[in-house]
């Protein structure tokens, strides 16, 4: 095996006690935030080197970040991996999360709901993804009176949005709905565990986790593969886009003031990215439309657009600007 520097031994010999703590920790522990793992780590060195205590704040990311690819070097041929995200909630906090990376994550999910509750979950879903993430606003949220809505089993009639699949078809013929007591439940169930959040304006969105198991599953899900090279009228559907800075997903954050541009940030890695600019000088990187900061991704794309038909704080421009653009919506 080779090394990678002198002083470094090869992976296998450096996996010891302190990586299985480490991979015990996130057994017993779902999900976990930087601020969490920091003293876990800690303790666990210390334990491994008591000649060495270590204290929270001598854990730094690298430390992190190499125990993470010590453990996945490990475990990667088990089909799990711990994955990191931030968390677009509370000001992108970086989170951790041990992973099955078999394909069909909500398969995964079998063991915790029904059926039914999975075909919930999977309105739920479409409801974030498809009906409210338009051209025009990017929600990717649902309101919970409209998650509870989702709990009554779709009419028999309703196309699924893969389009006219015949075995889709019949699947969804066989849904049956769930109560709204335990749709209740299942919502409630995705909070505790860390895949769903729920804001305080009560939108649901995807929690880190489900960020973290679900990244295949909503690319697959709901963007359409890259067009062939014979049909380039057509441009593909691109539903869930990654951030300019960091290529993770963003569900919350900001987008390019230009509807065409697929340009999408994290508040933090926007402004990471253009606090070097002048205000006035700041430009989309891609397609050097001016940078106004205001466009969201999120919640707040359908909260400005309330306010705004409330005679709220957007301009009479931007109202226009809207309405106009409201025959592009198909
Ligand atoms: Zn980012
Ligand atoms: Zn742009």
């Amino acid at each position: 095996m080779q090394r990678n520097r002198d002083d470094s031994p090869p992976a296998d010999a450096n996996y010891d006690h302190a990586h299985r703590a480490f991979l015990q920790a996130f057994l017993s522990q779902s999900v976990m935030t930087v601020d969490e793992i920091r003293p876990i780590l800690a303790k666990i060195m210390t334990a491994h080197h008591p000649d060495r205590p270590r204290m929270d704040g001598d854990i730094t990311q690298q430390a992190i970040t190499s125990m993470v690819q010590a453990v996945n070097a490990k475990i990667s041929p088990l089909d799990y991996e711990i994955r990191s995200a931030k968390d677009q909630h509370t000001n992108n906090t970086l989170t951790y999360a041990l992973v099955n990376t078999t394909s069909d994550a909500l398969t995964q999910l079998a063991t915790t709901f029904t059926a039914d509750q999975i075909a919930y979950i999977k309105r739920l879903l479409d409801a974030m993804f498809d009906e409210n993430n338009t051209r025009k606003r990017e929600v990717m949220a649902v309101r919970s009176m409209r998650a509870i809505q989702l709990a009554k089993a779709p009419r028999r009639d309703r196309q699924s949005q893969a389009g006219g699949d015949a075995d889709a078809t019949q699947l969804e013929a066989n849904v049956k709905g769930i109560s709204q007591i335990e749709a209740d439940t299942v919502l409630a169930t995705l909070v505790s565990q860390g895949f769903f959040h729920k804001s305080r304006h009560e939108y649901y969105s995807l929690a880190p986790r489900a960020l973290m198991e679900l990244r295949a599953y909503l690319k697959e899900t709901y963007n359409d593969p890259p067009a062939e090279d014979d049909d380039e009228d057509s441009e593909p559907t691109i539903r869930i886009r990654d951030c300019e800075g960091c290529r993770e997903i963003v569900t919350v954050g900001l987008r390019c003031s230009n509807r065409n541009c697929d340009v999408r940030w994290h508040d933090s890695c926007a402004t990471q990215y253009f606090n070097s600019q002048q205000r006035n000088a700041r430009r989309c990187p891609k397609c050097k439309a001016d940078w106004t900061g205001d466009q969201y991704v999120g919640e707040r794309a359908d909260r400005t657009q309330s306010r705004s038909s409330t005679g709220g704080r957007s301009s009479v421009a931007q109202r226009m600007n809207e309405d106009e653009e409201d025959d592009e919506d198909e």
